[in-house]
């Protein structure tokens, strides 16, 4: 059976005809090319394909309408917060005095800019009770080395060297012991209770003075409130190490939970996430910082600073001489910053209610899907929840891969599938607040059907995708010999192979 669905169009390069153009734009004059350097000319003219300007635009736009989108759909990919993006922050990010600012612009000239940074730098350090933030960080996975950079400063400030671990939780983002390999420590995996939860004994025996800093995730991976943050932290602080929090499930706490206050010492928000910016297929994101008092020496350089006639101004070079320097260009994603600043601006104090709803649809849709689906851990959620389809497989050989290519049939992206990594055919599932309840429905009677058809027509579900542009492909050879490029094909080859 082909790969190739009816929907999969052909690629620019086949559309192309030779001669063929707008036509109506004059050709240059014979000569035109005279003062160019025969060293500098083409000797054979670029392969580009060659199109009428109709031809390009409906290439185009018909491929954009094969992506799937949050204006499109509803996404309920756990553990990246797919919320709606709402076209106020657009509004703001191309605001003229913001899109067209000069990134080498004096800080005269970029008044507004700076303001902005240095208003939302207290915005965040309200929500997360962090002392001070930084915005430098592209994304949450560079936030977390920008924090765990800081982590290791603090610790060489004190003479502390023998500090070579850091402690992460069976459960967590991949990015999390990347972080630590960067940044030159070991990473020492704690195992998870039966709860979910980090097991404390684990954990109290892996601590010591070789600990650098626990990496902590709460919301957990598993959508599951840390329960045990206050005895964790204890322990931690008395072994003389830093804790981490990666925040990027920070929409489930807003309002509810400071990290800061709880005693984390520096955290990550992933805003791309929680405050709203379109970021399906990877970017661009933006990952600031926040850190206790203790950290705040050592933020990376430079950050905004107010005078006291209220201008506002960049650190100089050399200013802060304890700082960990830059690890971004100019001020960071400002585009997605603008986009944060709008979000948290226009929900003000009803933040709190963006959780509050974002935990209510998650908690609904699990308890919906109870009873077909596996649950592993029954105690409330947070804003996302493991479902798993182990019992239906052992039951009919359909996995949960097989159920979310069936869920592209049905019209939906995918949940998150195989992670965390702990859970057996696991799906992280994640509604957000923006989805009516309506959508909500219609989505887990989806999931419900796709389980009877497992049980009464098996084949259906493992061979989809019957209806996507492309159908089901040998996982393992896509992922190990991508076909990304256009090639020039001749006679029946199709561009994903047969
Ligand atoms: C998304 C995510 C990250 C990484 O954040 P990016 O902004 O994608 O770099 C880290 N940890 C967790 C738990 C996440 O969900």
């Amino acid at each position: 059976m082909s790969v190739v669905g009816e929907k999969l169009q052909p690629t620019i390069f086949e559309l192309s005809r030779p001669g063929r153009g707008g036509g109506k734009i004059p050709h240059p004059a014979p000569g035109a090319l005279d003062r160019v350097p025969a060293s500098a000319r083409r000797a054979t003219p670029a392969a580009l394909p060659e199109l009428a300007e109709s031809e390009v635009v409906r290439h185009f736009v018909n491929l954009s309408a094969l992506n799937y989108s949050v204006d499109a759909g509803f996404y309920p990919l756990g553990s990246c917060t797919m919320k709606y993006n709402p076209k106020l922050n657009e509004w703001a990010a191309r605001l003229p005095g913001f899109a067209g600012l000069h990134p080498l612009a004096p800080a005269a000239a970029a008044q507004g800019t700076l303001q902005m940074l240095w208003e939302l730098e207290a915005m965040l350090a309200e929500v997360s009770g962090m002392a001070a933030v930084t915005l430098q960080p592209a994304a949450g996975a560079q936030g977390e080395l920008t924090g765990i950079l800081m982590v290791r400063a603090y610790h060489r400030s004190r003479g502390d060297l023998e500090r070579t671990e850091v402690l992460v939780p069976d459960s967590s983002h991949g990015t999390n012991p990347a972080t630590a390999s960067m940044a030159g420590f070991k990473t020492v995996t704690i195992p998870s209770a039966p709860d979910g939860g980090v097991d404390v004994e684990a954990f109290r025996a892996a601590l010591g003075p070789r600990t650098a800093a626990i990496m902590i995730t709460n919301p957990s991976t598993l959508g599951l409130f840390e329960a045990r943050v206050g005895e964790l932290l204890q322990a931690t602080h008395a072994a003389g190490a830093l804790a981490y929090m990666d925040g990027a499930n920070l929409n489930a706490i807003l309002g509810r939970f400071r990290p800061g206050e709880a005693g984390f010492d520096v955290m990550h928000f992933n805003v791309h996430k929680t405050f709203s910016t379109p970021h399906g297929g990877g970017g661009p994101g933006a990952g600031p910082v926040g850190v206790r008092e203790v950290l705040v020496p050592f933020l990376p350089s430079p950050r905004v600073v107010r005078e006291a006639d209220g201008s506002f101004r960049l650190e100089r070079d050399g200013e802060r001489p304890t700082s960990i320097g830059r690890v971004r260009s100019f001020f960071g994603s400002t585009g997605v910053l603008v986009r944060a600043y709008a979000y948290l601006r226009a929900h003000g104090t009803a933040l709190r209610e963006v959780s509050d709803d974002a935990v209510l649809a998650a908690n609904y849709m699990k308890a919906r899907l109870a009873g077909t689906y596996h649950v592993p851990f029954e105690r409330a959620c947070k804003h996302e929840f493991v479902a798993s389809a182990s019992e239906i497989k052992h039951r009919t050989g359909v996995r949960t891969l097989d159920i979310a290519k069936r869920l592209i049939d049905k019209g939906y992206h995918p949940p998150t599938i195989y992670f965390p990594l702990t859970v057996e055919e696991g799906m992280l599932i994640e509604p957000t607040e923006t989805e009516s309840l309506e959508t909500i429905d219609r989505f887990v009677d989806a999931l419900i059907e796709i389980a009877r058809e497992a049980e009464t027509d098996p084949e259906i579900v493992t061979s989809a995708p019957h209806d996507a542009p492309v159908r089901r492909l040998d996982e393992a050879t896509a992922a190990r010999q991508p076909n990304l490029r256009w090639r020039g094909m001749t006679g029946a080859e199709r561009p994903c192979g047969n």
